[in-house]
């Protein structure tokens, strides 16, 4: 039986009325499990209009407070660890240990929210002139939003609405319609850990429904996770409207693999970066740039037996699984096209996956592992973000080629090398025009406390997502200069003062 999701406005479930729904899939069996409803403008317009009436009561609510609330959803969160993670895993196809990263990362995100009280302390300088002193304070913007991927529906949410929450903000959230159950569960939680109705909701929607909050005037910010293309449009868009916006779009990351690296190292993290959760994370290693010939020989042999041991199946299998299925048909079906533009324009599919199939799963969205070789930047499978199993081989011949490769193309997302040089790593890190580097880490994804975002085509904005930066992002800088007349200490006053 299909069930019914609602959206979560003004700390009640309310089902959708606009009469249009999505269907949300178990990506493991292929079968339509929900519907979402999606929402129509009034219905944002409603749920915009509630945000902004709980505001100011939460923004007066003493930053030590509103961690306190944060503090306890962290609590709440470890408490439902396993059943988040069964919701997550059952409409994003991911392994139940994959679902778990995905909500610890989100929860160390709110920890490091909690220290708000001292993010937010803001400026002094005592005696700027004579009698005069100057102070800036960080306020909250009011009403914001986030609107976000399908491939990380925990980690990414907590990404936004935590320091939004914690600043003082009430936040609306736009999940994907993909997989829409675990943000529901995550604002139930947050009311249950204390946040007061109407400061965190949740509105399912499409185009329709974020287009209605990029128009919405009362809307102070927008911070989206998705494609580059929706990135740009949402950035502009959200932009010429004044908002406040950040965007974070798609990735091609590439591992450069130095002649003097650990190959066996180096291939165990390919295999890891390139497959794990069926290669749809932002911050995949999709392009294997081994330096040399012999590099790229011995390289290939080695990830050759390490992807044939791949175990494809669905997060039920539990432990016994890498990675599941991709997220629907259409996906798969992407994927698929793509390869096969890869072979047509005369890469060498090196690990072919194409005739995949899992026994009691056939209708399931399971795409095998791919590996090609001598791929070409001028073929489909590099420019393109694949999102999928698929690891592309493009050999260099000098360092130089391969960092010159990695520089010139549009995203500049996540990067690795993997090296005993210093001297290389170190120039690699210096040099290279992309976000996030991994020297010897295949996933260099920072921690809460440092910031997350890449460069180039990956990005549009100005400050990245978490760490100090969610703090600038999420409040606006007050400063007031204050001269106080003569008062007491020029001399005894003996009769009771009238405050008029
Ligand atoms: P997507 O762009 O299709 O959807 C993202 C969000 O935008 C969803 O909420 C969706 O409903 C909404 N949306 C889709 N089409 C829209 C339209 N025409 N107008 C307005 N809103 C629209 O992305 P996805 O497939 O859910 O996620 C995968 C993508 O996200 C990949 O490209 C991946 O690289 C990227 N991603 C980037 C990061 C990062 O930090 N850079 C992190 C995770 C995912």
């Amino acid at each position: 039986m299909t069930t019914e999701l609602t959206h979560y406005i003004n700390g009640e479930h309310v089902k959708g009325t606009s009469g249009r729904f999505a269907d949300v899939f178990n990506p493991a069996t292929g079968e339509i499990q929900a519907k979402v409803p999606l929402a129509s403008t009034a219905e944002v317009e409603a749920a915009v209009k509630i945000a902004a009436e709980v505001q100011p009561a939460w923004a007066a609510v003493n930053p030590q407070r509103r961690a306190r609330v944060l503090m306890k959803f962290v609590d709440l969160l470890n408490r439902d660890m396993d059943k988040l993670a069964e919701a997550l895993s059952r409409e994003h196809g991911k392994t139940i240990p994959d679902a778990k990263g995905d909500v610890q990362r989100g929860l160390e995100v709110v920890e490091y929210c909690i220290g708000a009280p001292h993010l937010l302390k803001g400026e002094y300088t005592d005696s700027a002139g004579r009698g005069i002193d100057m102070y800036s304070m960080r306020q909250a913007l009011g009403v914001t939003v986030g609107i976000t991927p399908f491939n990380f529906p925990a980690m990414i949410p907590m990404w936004m609405f935590a320091p939004a929450i914690a600043c003082g903000n009430s936040f609306i959230l736009k999940p994907s319609e993909r997989d829409p159950s675990v943000p529901l569960m995550l604002a139930e939680l947050l009311e249950e850990a204390g946040l007061p109705k109407g400061v965190i909701q949740v509105v399912n929607g499409d185009k329709e429904s974020v287009d209605a909050l990029l128009y919405d005037p009362i809307v102070q910010s927008i911070g989206f996770v998705g494609s580059t293309p929706i990135a740009e449009y949402i950035y502009g868009t959200g932009c010429a409207q004044g908002k406040r916006v950040q965007c974070f779009g798609g990735a091609k990351n590439h591992m450069i693999i130095m002649p003097d690296a650990d190959l066996d190292q180096a291939a165990d993290a390919l295999v890891g970066a390139g497959y794990g959760a069926a290669g749809e994370r932002c911050m995949a290693i999709s392009v294997a740039v081994p330096v040399g010939d012999e590099t790229a020989d011995r390289l290939i042999e080695k990830l050759i037996p390490r992807i044939d041991a791949l175990k494809v199946g669905p997060y039920t299998a539990g432990n016994d699984v890498d990675y599941g299925p991709v997220v629907t048909s259409a996906a798969k079906q992407n994927i698929l096209g793509l390869v096969q533009t890869g072979v047509d324009q005369g890469a060498e599919l090196v690990v072919d996956g194409r005739d995949f199939s899992l026994q009691g799963y056939e209708e399931g969205f399971f795409v095998g592992p791919h590996l090609f070789d001598h791929v070409t930047p001028d073929m489909d499978i590099y420019k393109k973000e694949i999102f999928g199993p698929v690891l592309s081989t493009v050999r260099a011949k000098t360092y130089e080629d391969a960092i010159g490769l990695a520089m010139d193309h549009e995203y500049g997302n996540g990067t690795a090398i993997f090296t005993r040089d210093g001297d290389t790593a170190r120039d690699f890190a210096n040099r290279i025009n992309i976000g996030m580097v991994g020297i010897n880490v295949p996933i260099p994804v920072p921690l809460a406390y440092h910031t997350f975002g890449g460069w180039k085509k990956s990005v549009f904005g100005d400050l990245n997502q978490h760490g100090p930066d969610a703090f600038k992002f999420y409040t606006r800088t007050k400063t007031v200069t204050s001269r106080w007349p003569s008062g007491i200490k020029e001399g005894g006053e003996f009769s009771i003062p009238l405050m008029d």
